[in-house]
């Protein structure tokens, strides 16, 4: 007989078994009797897990007086570490193996052969499926195949019947565990507590006996087709990855999904008569528990592209594509994923998402640009957070100490609810500081302003007291939108941005679309053959060449500043025709205003980003032509060390405070000295403490920061003489010391200024 024909016959009655309006002792007793006689077995016995330990729930042939009454620890005896490991045993002679353990109520002292394989739900072993025969024979790959499939139903059988306790099987399983403590990287400082919500939530399968095999076939055979599709189109764009080994995780994604010997496993799992995302799900158990036995961490990393990629065909087979952000978020939630794009994050509930776990994830990457706005700490680089972390888990994210407490016990989370606490306070503290003004102590006016994106930010103006929006990223709008935004939309979000803004300044940065920014209905276009995005047809260089998108904004932003003023920044301007260029498109458009008699802008007034080093050698003859720069820090110094800064292997190399970039930036700085040209810094940098009063102290007196940075920062500047700190920087920059943000750190605890 073939696994399958012997997994299908077994099947058959179970399903039988089922479907009967028996009660669920009654079905497990005749599912042991079905086992026992197909596989010509004289015992067959169903352990399950209940409150921490293995419990005889049904057998045939051991004693029945036995049942409920012998119960084995998780890990002890044979059955025990079958649950342990979540392994298969198959031995011809039970007593030789050293975890064998002897129970004399249950007569087992006849039966020399033994095997057993886990009954898992969620990759946790929720109870165990044994058989045994007098004869000392160890049993057939087919058969242990067949007692493998069955347990899948079982399990299916077990959970609806709620006989196990399945949290208790974690709890069980992580016994020796219990509180975890795991390290990241800080991507966005702060503190949060919550439960494990995973991004892409696992799929629940409904069904595991098939009703009609042929067309579960026609299932996995269409879900296949697609899942290969989306393979071939994320080659083709190689947008995939950004970490530079992409070509190759692409390479092995496509092996796998082309992988005959995989499908022909699906599709014998299928003729045992399993429903197709049962299946799957088998075959990828077979290839855990395979993988277990190999230690070599090169095939355990090919392992996870295999889940990922199963996972794919499970999520596409069974219809469960969304995210737990289409789902909604319970309570206060922390977030588990591998990665996320910005606009997967803007999808979530602000009031409840409480933080970030990521297993990738760099300081620059938009989403954590966009989470350091929404005030959510994240924490990144946690490896195998998504293995070692379980959905609900409690988990305290200290973004400061860069650590994630998982299942934490209780003294733990106390202390830390005390710290949440005294966090507020100083955020409390903070707020009072909204209506000083930023005077250093010589007395020189410092300007804090904040960046914002989309609407919601928008309260954090007055609620910080900064001094405008010294960079409003547009394409936020575009980002979160499932079609490209129509000009009326747009301009009603700019009219909302100036109303709310009143007399403060607003600087509207045209769309920076491309790099980590892809979005899907433009994505044919974005990231078309870019090997590296970062570099590639982004922002401007996009923008200019679809000069329709640039127009319809021009129009949008003049038309909301009716009887205003504006103030547009072009991004990644590299060389000053760039600038000439996407002027010349709103010029046009404003004569196109004043021929049709509409309200103009009171004044229009135009400015860079100077985030391209190329651009900083010419600006003698960008001066001219502009009202003000802004230096975007984060793309700036991922071109000067030439570290995407997406990449997380990169994410901890290069400094802000490295003198190059600071003497890079005071040449800019000293460019401008005298010129009718304001000089303003808006990266990420500018919002830490330290970086801050770095750029302080080569001549930075405008800032534009993440809302939650303005009340810390305005602190600082009130701290500090800049007199003092440019003399030091002055020294410093010629002759470097040899770690610089050590030197710093030193100079502000001199001078009692807090900077961490
Ligand atoms: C920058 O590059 O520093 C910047 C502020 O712009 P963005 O992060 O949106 O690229
Ligand atoms: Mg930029």
């Amino acid at each position: 007989m073939t696994a399958a024909a012997a997994a299908r016959s077994i099947l058959l009655q179970l399903h039988e078994v089922m479907a009967s309006r028996k009660h669920a002792q009654a079905k497990l007793n005749q599912v042991a009797e079905i086992i026992g006689e197909t596989l010509d077995s004289e015992v067959c016995s169903i352990y399950l897990l209940r409150e921490g330990m293995l419990e005889l729930f049904a057998t045939r042939g051991l004693n029945q007086s036995a049942v409920h009454v012998t119960k084995l620890g998780v890990g002890e005896g044979l059955t025990g570490t079958i649950a342990q490991n979540i392994e298969t045993l198959n031995l011809a002679e039970a007593a030789t193996h050293p975890e064998f353990q002897y129970r004399p109520e249950t007569g087992e002292e006849r039966f020399h052969s033994f095997a057993g394989v886990p009954i898992v739900r969620r990759e946790r072993a929720i109870g165990v499926l044994t058989v045994q025969h007098t004869d000392p024979r160890r049993y057939e790959e087919v058969e242990i195949e067949a007692l493998q499939t069955v347990a899948m139903v079982l399990a299916e059988l077990i959970h609806n019947a709620g006989l196990a306790d399945e949290e208790d099987a974690a709890t069980a399983a992580q016994a020796q565990s219990g509180q975890q403590v795991l390290q990241g990287l800080q991507l966005v400082k702060g503190l949060a507590i919550g439960k494990a919500v995973f991004h892409q939530p696992r799929i629940t399968i409904e069904q595991t006996v098939a009703e009609d095999i042929e067309a579960e076939r026609q299932r996995v055979y269409l879900a296949f087709d697609k899942m290969r599709e989306q393979i071939d189109q994320m080659t083709n764009q190689a947008e995939f990855g950004l970490d530079g080994e992409h070509q190759q995780v692409l390479e092995t994604y496509k092996m796998f999904a082309y992988d005959e010997g995989w499908s022909r496993r699906i599709n014998e799992a299928i003729d045992s008569g399993l429903t197709a995302e049962a299946a799957i799900e088998r075959v990828q158990q077979r290839t855990r528990m395979r993988m277990r036995e190999i230690q070599d961490p090169l095939l355990q990393d090919r392992m996870h592209d295999l889940e990922d990629l199963s996972n794919r065909l499970l999520r596409i087979v069974s219809g469960q594509l969304g995210t737990a952000a289409s789902v909604g978020l319970r309570g206060d939630s922390v977030l588990i994923a591998k990665n996320l794009g910005p606009a997967e994050l803007l999808e979530y509930d602000k009031r409840r998402l409480r933080g970030v776990v990521l297993e990738e994830g760099s300081l620059t990457a938009h989403v954590v640009i966009v989470a350091r706005a929404m005030g959510v700490p994240v924490l990144g680089r946690v490896r195998n957070a998504r293995g070692l972390i379980h959905e609900g888990d409690t988990l305290l994210l200290d973004g400061d100490a860069a650590t994630l407490t998982v299942r934490p016990i209780q003294t733990v989370l106390d202390t830390f609810e005390t710290r949440v606490e005294r966090s507020r306070q100083r955020q409390a503290a903070y707020a009072q500081l909204r209506d000083v003004e930023p005077f250093t102590r010589d007395g020189q006016r410092i300007e804090v302003m904040m960046n914002a994106g989309l609407r919601d930010d928008l309260p954090m103006l007055s609620l910080t007291g900064a001094d405008g929006i010294g960079l409003f990223r547009t394409e936020f709008q575009f980002l979160v939108s499932a079609t490209l935004p129509q000009r009326d939309r747009q301009t009603r979000l700019y009219r909302d941005v100036l109303d709310a803004a009143g007399d403060k300044p607003v600087i509207f940065r045209t769309v920076d679309i491309g790099g980590d920014k892809s979005l899907a209905y433009l994505s044919s276009d974005t990231s078309r053959e870019d090997e590296n995005p970062a570099m590639g047809w982004r922002a401007l260089r996009l923008a200019l060449e679809r000069e329709g998108l640039l127009k319809i904004q021009a129009r949008a932003l003049m038309e909301a500043s009716a009887g205003r003023s504006l103030n547009v920044m072009f991004p990644m301007v590299s060389e000053p025709w760039e600038f000439d260029a996407a002027k010349a498109v709103f010029d046009k458009q404003l004569e196109f205003l004043k021929r049709t008699r509409h309200t103009l802008p009171e004044a229009i007034r135009y400015g860079v980003m100077l985030e391209v080093p190329s651009l900083a050698e010419m600006l003698d003859l960008l001066i001219p032509k502009v009202s003000f720069i802004s230096v975007g820090t984060n793309d700036l110094t991922q071109f000067l060390f030439a570290a995407d800064r997406a990449n997380p292997k990169l994410a901890e190399r290069y400094d802000w405070v490295s003198p190059a970039i600071l003497r890079f930036l005071r040449r800019v700085v000293t460019a401008t000295v005298g010129q009718p040209v304001q000089l303003g810094v808006c990266g990420e940098m500018g919002g830490r403490r330290l970086e801050a009063l770095a750029l302080l102290g080569i001549g930075v007196r405008r800032l534009s920061i993440t809302p939650a940075a303005v009340g810390p920062i305005k602190e600082l500047v009130r701290k500090v003489d800049t007199a003092e700190i440019e003399e030091t920087m002055t020294a410093w920059l010629a002759a470097p010391p040899r770690n610089m943000r050590e030197a710093l750190r030193e100079w502000a605890e001199e001078r009692e200024i807090e900077i961490e």
